[in-house]
């Protein structure tokens, strides 16, 4: 049972024991917990192994998945926490509503979304999901249900939205949708040369777009180099109200003994994939799947990356450093000789998250994937580390499978306000490796003194 419950990057071992969210209701209720024993796990859509807990056990959140009551005039919705995304926007799309802040898969569950504090194509228009949470019920180890909002529990509610899964489970949760004229989505796509043009093009794009997200060909160098697609689109005035909850028709049926996403395939895709000169595409109309979920139409394509799956490296630094780092950040990776099958280049917006932890901030960030080539991927995510720290920046938890506790606490100096409010029964690998050396370092540094 356990080994279904794996991280998306493929590249940290299984959970070691998985437990229905009914036993573990009944172990908090009971205030039998033990400490670090437990870690809700969504849908694992997380990469790395922020949703694993190998000291414990995780939580299978994904039998609590009722819509409960959905307001067709106010588009506010409440749910238990294990729903998917698809089932929300199924539900809600024939009234004219869409989720305010989709990620760029719609395989996670509402507790997930919350828990991550996950952003979208419009966070310079709509901030993150957090935003739109209205309230949510909150279990702790000391066998009460709290009601969470910004004026109940204000506490835990900045703690939980963006926490991690640390601060105990959630069970169900309010959320406000936005009304849309449709589902479909009017896009443009505008190729630029390098990131230059990029810049240039990104803050008009923002302006008049409700989404806009680049794509770069990473592996191009030279003069070609930076060189990609800017997506903008808004929601069509006239389209469809129809939404599925499947996943696409084509699958990876089995594990590949190797990486099919290699370099000569990435050239030859990228090549293939009009990185070539050209002008902006007249605006066309397209389904929200393909807008939104492209990656979705195809099921476990994680597993294309071989047995020893991937890593994804998150930054977000400041408007103003992203025209230097950024290149940095994509040579760094060129000179390593890796290539990243998927390079997202977004801006964020200024609108704050209620999140006492949230990796989105003012500025730019940008995403690759790399395939797990052992020692020599790790150097180079430290490398991209170091660079996006100097610059100010941030590397994201919830991407991440590896990073160091130094790196951790830059990027997010107000941690020890969410080991406050940590419930104790509750401990995720990536907070034990991360928040627990420094933490256990300080101690042993109080002690010393
Ligand atoms: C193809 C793809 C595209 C993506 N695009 C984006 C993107 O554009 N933007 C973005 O922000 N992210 C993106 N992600 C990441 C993904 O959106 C987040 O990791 C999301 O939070 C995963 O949700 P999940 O339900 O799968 O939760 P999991 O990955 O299983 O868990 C995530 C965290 O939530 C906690 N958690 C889950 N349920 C609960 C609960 N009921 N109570 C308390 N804690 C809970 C877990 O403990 C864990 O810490 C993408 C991932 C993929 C695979």
């Amino acid at each position: 049972m356990a080994d279904r419950f794996r991280s998306f990057g493929l590249a940290t071992p299984p959970a070691a024991r998985a437990i229905h969210a009914d036993d573990a209701i009944a172990l908090l209720k009971g205030g039998q917990a033990k400490e670090g024993s437990l870690l809700a796990y969504g849908n694992g859509r997380s990469y790395g192994d922020s949703c694993q807990n190998q000291a414990g056990a995780v939580v299978d959140m994904r039998t609590l998945n009722r819509i409960r009551v959905f307001n067709a005039e106010t588009g506010v919705l409440e749910a238990d926490a294990g729903v998917l995304l698809s089932d929300i926007i199924a539900h809600a799309a024939p009234y004219g509503f869409f989720p305010a802040v989709v990620p760029g898969t719609q395989f996670v569950t509402l507790g997930g979304a919350i828990a991550n504090d996950v952003h979208g194509k419009n966070h310079h228009r709509r901030g993150t999901f957090g935003c739109h949470v209205e309230s949510f019920t909150l279990l702790r180890s000391d066998g009460k249900t709290y009601r969470c909002s910004a004026t109940d529990n204000p506490r835990l509610f900045a703690a939980t939205i963006g926490g991690m899964g640390l601060t105990g489970l959630i069970l169900s949760a309010s959320i406000r949708l936005m009304r849309v004229p449709s589902l479909d989505i009017v896009e443009t796509t505008t190729p630029f040369r390098d990131l230059g043009e990029f810049f240039d093009l990104a803050e008009a794009a923002d302006q008049a777009n409700e989404y806009a997200v680049a794509w770069i060909d990473q592996i191009a160098g030279g003069r070609n180099s930076g060189r990609g697609l800017l997506f903008a689109g808004n929601h069509a005035e006239h389209g469809s109200h129809a939404a599925s909850r499947a996943g696409g028709s084509l699958a990876v049926p089995f594990q590949p003994p190797f990486n099919v996403l290699n370099r000569p395939f990435l050239t030859a895709f990228n090549a293939a994939y009009r990185w070539k000169k050209g002008r902006a595409t007249a605006p066309r109309q397209t389904s929200y799947r393909s807008f939104f979920f492209p990656l979705d139409g195809m099921r476990d394509w994680n597993r294309l990356y071989g047995p020893k799956g991937l890593f994804q490296h998150q930054s977000v630094m400041p408007e103003e450093a992203a025209r230097t780092v950024v290149p940095e950040l994509l040579a760094a990776a060129r000179r390593a000789g890796q290539g990243s099958f998927l390079t997202v280049l977004k801006r964020f917006g200024s609108i704050r998250s209620p999140a006492l932890l949230s990796f989105p901030r003012p500025g730019c960030t940008l995403t690759l994937d790399f395939p797990n080539k052992g020692a020599a991927t790790h150097a180079l995510l430290g490398e991209l580390d170091r660079i996006t720290i100097g610059a100010g920046g941030a590397v994201n938890p919830y991407k991440d499978a590896r990073m160091s506790a130094a790196t951790f606490a830059a990027s997010f100096a107000g941690w020890p306000r969410l080991e406050a409010l940590r419930d104790p029964a509750f401990m995720s690998d990536f907070w034990a490796r991360t928040a627990g050396g420094i933490d256990l370092r300080r101690r042993g540094a109080e002690a010393a003194e």
